[in-house]
């Protein structure tokens, strides 16, 4: 493909990606197929000879389109959003066509750049306390993670390192694999299943803690939790709090853990992967009220904030906790700038050395949206999910399971687990809506979360009636 058909048939592309997320609701959300239904729709082989870009277009219908979920159907209604908008997909093709690696500050001095200072301008969005962000001067700053476990895993593996060192530097003796050996780390019986992977990645214990009744983890248990591991002989280095957890979007307390991991000398980390985008709304920004005793946080733009995957965005308060963990200097990645103190070179922030030029994204999108169209989009979906709760509620067969903050109606028949699972179930057969569920004091709940840009209120009374018709069939059938 030379420049000449690249300009005609990216047009072409553009159109197909148009009419693709214009027609998307005419689809059903979820395909129809079965594991395996690739591979004898495409040749065994790679060809030998260049083919037309028309056949292969013709392909995506005819192989993609028939397996792909389609996460930004206004019908679908599962997980959590993944962020999408015609200004970060413009950004995605220009870091592609861009191509860079920015590993180090000379590997792209713009790739570095834009991306410290589009996590200022985040951070500012969200009133961070300034030490998490960069400015000129300061000590903490922003990095963009592929995903919110990578974040969970840099901050542990940051924390274990500075655990490590503190051990060392008060009893010279000790081995690195002695102070391993008792390092723990604390999250709640409610964290993601990445904070686990985490901790297991990291090789130290991760203990759960159990949260209360509104499935937020407080302060006292782990303080008791804490004081016993210590009595024990082990090392407690590292908490990861959520805020908006994957189940039910509950909020752990952060004014009382923040205090308790300060005085115990242990590492905060706050995963606010879903949620973590409402902040930039006044009216939620409470909820991330005792961020400042953390040392790292995490939400992803990519989820919310109609910012294509991926992109997760991380802060640390002391920027030197990260890059003191991983250094590691080969001589042809140094550079003549390194030694200024000016430059950033984010290849010390992460776990992979290549990285992409995600900040563009952030920039079309908070350029091309602005604050208040931004704001205007989270508010619009919490909006939806308290009319799909008000719904709900007015429904005496059904019952509400945790209490609707944001996106996210946690919510099922009043029966039993098997009912509840029949109806979802019969729901994901008939391919009209998407959810999945989840696990809540032993009870199974279905999540219906609003996550497409393009849902109305039209699409959810539309899901609503048609869980209803369900279960209105199923409830007969239980009584016959
Ligand atoms: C979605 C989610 C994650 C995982 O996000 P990735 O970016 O896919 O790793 C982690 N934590 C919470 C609370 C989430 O909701």
């Amino acid at each position: 493909m030379n420049a000449e058909e690249f300009r005609r048939k990216g047009k072409e592309m553009v159109d197909y990606v148009a009419d693709y997320l214009e027609n998307i609701e005419q689809r059903p959300v979820y395909p129809d197929v079965e594991p395996g239904y690739l591979r004898h729709l495409i040749p065994t082989e790679a060809p030998e000879d260049p083919e037309s870009f028309d056949d292969l277009l013709k392909d995506v219908d005819r192989v993609i389109m028939p397996g792909v979920t389609h996460w930004h159907s206004p019908y679908f209604y599962a997980y959590f959003p993944t962020g999408n908008s015609y200004p970060s997909l413009l950004a995605d093709m220009l870091s592609g066509a861009i191509g860079c690696v920015g590993f180090t500050w000379p590997a792209s001095p713009a790739c570095t750049e834009l991306e410290t200072v589009m996590l200022d301008w985040l951070g500012k969005m969200l009133k961070l306390p300034d030490c998490f962000l960069a400015g000129t001067h300061g000590l903490g700053g922003g990095v963009i993670q592929s995903t919110a476990s990578e974040a969970t895993l840099v901050a542990l593996l940051a924390a274990r390192c500075k655990a490590i060192r503190q051990a060392q530097a008060t009893n010279h003796g000790l081995l690195e694999s002695e102070i391993c050996s008792k390092l723990v780390a604390y999250t709640s019986e409610q964290a993601h299943s990445s904070v686990e992977r985490a901790g297991l990645i990291g090789g130290v214990i991760m203990k759960k803690v159990p949260t209360d009744n509104n499935y937020s983890l407080s302060g006292m248990l782990l303080k008791k939790m804490i004081e016993e591991d210590k009595a024990a002989g082990l090392i407690p280095f590292y908490l990861c709090a959520t805020l908006g957890t994957t189940s039910c979007c509950s909020f752990d307390n952060l004014m009382e853990l923040g205090p308790i991991c300060n005085e115990e000398n242990m590492w905060m980390h706050v995963d606010a992967a879903y949620a973590g985008s409402a902040f930039i709304c006044p009216e939620y920004r409470p909820l991330l009220n005792g961020i400042e005793f953390a040392d790292s946080f995490n939400f992803n733009p990519h989820k919310w904030l109609l910012v294509n995957f991926d992109c997760s965005a991380m802060w640390v308060k002391k920027r030197a906790d990260l890059i003191g963990a991983f250094k590691i200097e080969p001589t042809y990645l140094k550079h003549d700038n390194q030694e200024s103190g000016l430059v950033t070179d984010y290849r010390h922030w992460q776990i992979p050395l290549g990285r992409r030029f995600r900040s563009l994204k952030l920039w079309f999108v908070f350029r091309l949206f602005g604050i208040k169209q931004l704001q205007a989009h989270i508010r619009k979906h919490i909006a939806l999910a308290k009319e799909f709760e008000s719904l709900v509620r007015a429904d005496k067969r059904f019952e509400i399971c945790a209490e609707v903050v944001l996106g996210l109606v946690c919510f099922r028949i009043k029966g039993s687990n098997e009912l509840n699972q029949t109806l979802l179930k019969r729901i994901t057969k008939d391919r009209q809506i998407h959810l999945v569920p989840c696990q809540l004091s032993g009870r199974f709940v279905l999540r219906f979360c609003i996550c497409a840009h393009g849902t109305e209120s039209l699409h959810v009374q539309k899901a609503w009636q048609h869980i209803t018709q369900l279960t209105f069939e199923l409830l007969q059938e239980h009584i016959n």
